[in-house]
């Protein structure tokens, strides 16, 4: 396939994407400046309207779309919804006969009153900042890719569509239906993760899932009717050690995360709240984790007086190696010999979108962003030089997607 690309298909391409590591730099250090995090609507507003700017120069046609709200399980049981941000759909040769999807999210993982807030230059010559690996890099290099595509005469045999989202650090409950449908309408997937710090790609990922348990028992005062109590906290503590205790492998783990209940001490809690990550790698385990949690909570109910609920799902079904994946993993090695570069490929228990486009059919490779680590902390950071090589990759990529029609 690779034999298929002339050095004539993309020369001035990739000439251009060296041409532009400076300026791609500096639109990362500047959105990285504005404050995204998953809840900042602001904030989200304002990186909304800095990329439309920068992608309208791609031409395509640019959607503002209303995000679905949050559904969750607040601390006095109850469900709430919470408004996200809007995201931005973006689709040039609607009717072409392939598609690609090139995906990312806006949104960071810190708050607006975090003190994580601005970028600085370290040492080392890396860009230290919010969002400079996770994902907003991988937002600058996923527009100079397509910019270099569309230079090209190849470009009027593939059509694209771009999805940026503003909640993929929650796990995009309010952009999951525009990713169901997307995943149906292209062939394959590209999105933007940053890469790992030595250039390696992720293959593939476990699934995720978050569970709420809410426990209900009956008050009672602690000294004159201690008997006419049920403790729902302590139904909810046996609960949860149950949940722990299933943990017996690395493949599947479950994180008792958050937990709350009670309030004055001479009252018999009638309300506990019990918080729970699952990671699993294979489809199989997550049915498993299912009929165990319905297992455990039928056996909890059948103590007198108590009652508990669970909410919530395996929002990222897991991501496994494909044959889909296999040939893009195949075509993405091919494109990394043409920059003479070895692609190394890792599994990893993290979840992205990209395992939600895979669960909706798309095989897609999800970590086509820059390079960088430390991400989710204060000392996250980004390579700067490898801007222009990370899109010069996506570049090629779609070329030859292009080129085979
Ligand atoms: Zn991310």
């Amino acid at each position: 396939m690779n034999s298929l690309l002339n050095e004539s298909d993309w020369r001035n391409e990739l000439d251009w994407l060296d041409s532009q590591n400076a300026t791609m730099l500096q639109l990362v250090e500047s959105l990285a400046n504005i404050n995204s995090g998953t809840f900042n609507l602001d904030g989200l507003k304002k990186v909304t309207n800095y990329l439309t700017a920068e992608f309208s120069k791609l031409d395509g046609d640019l959607a503002i779309l209303e995000s679905r709200p949050q559904l969750s399980i607040n601390s006095t049981g109850k469900p709430e919804e919470q408004t996200l941000g809007d995201i931005i759909h973006i689709s040039k040769r609607s009717d072409a006969k392939k598609k690609i999807l090139l995906c990312i999210h806006m949104d960071t993982v810190y708050s607006k009153d975090h003190p994580f807030q601005k970028c600085q230059w370290l040492e080392n010559g890396y860009l230290n900042g919010p969002g400079v690996a996770d994902a907003k890099g991988g937002l600058i290099v996923m527009l100079y890719a397509l910019l270099a595509f569309e230079k090209s005469p190849l470009a009027k045999n593939l059509g694209w569509e771009v999805l940026i989202n503003p909640d993929e650090e929650i796990g995009s409950p309010g952009s999951v239906h525009l990713i169901n449908e997307i995943a149906h309408r292209c062939t394959a997937g590209l999105l933007f993760e940053p890469a790992l710090p030595d250039g390696t790609l992720v293959s593939w990922r476990k699934g995720s899932g978050n569970f709420t348990f809410v426990a209900k028992g009956r008050s009672a005062h602690s000294g004159r009717e201690f008997e006419n109590g049920r403790n729902a906290i302590v139904a909810m503590a046996k609960l949860m050690d149950a949940i722990d205790q299933l943990n017996s492998t690395p493949d599947i783990t479950y994180n008792v995360g958050n937990f709350q209940g009670g309030g004055a001490l001479n009252v018999v809690p009638d309300l506990a709240i019990g918080r729970v990550n699952v990671r699993i790698k294979t489809v199989e385990q997550q049915r498993q984790v299912e009929q165990q949690f319905a297992e455990l909570v039928s056996r909890a109910n059948q103590s007198d007086g108590i009652s508990i609920d669970v909410h919530g799902q395996f929002s990222s079904p897991p991501k496994p190696i494909s044959q889909g994946v296999i040939k893009l993993q195949h075509r993405i090695n091919e494109c990394a010999k043409i920059l003479e570069k070895q692609i190394s490929w890792r599994g990893t228990g993290g979840a992205s979108d990209g395992n939600k486009f895979a669960a909706a059919g798309l095989p897609n490779i999800d970590t086509l962003g820059p390079l960088g680590g430390d991400i989710h902390s204060m000392d996250e950071y980004l390579i700067p030089e490898s801007l222009a090589p990370s899109a010069k990759l996506v570049a090629l990529i779609l070329l030859s997607f292009a080129n085979e029609n």
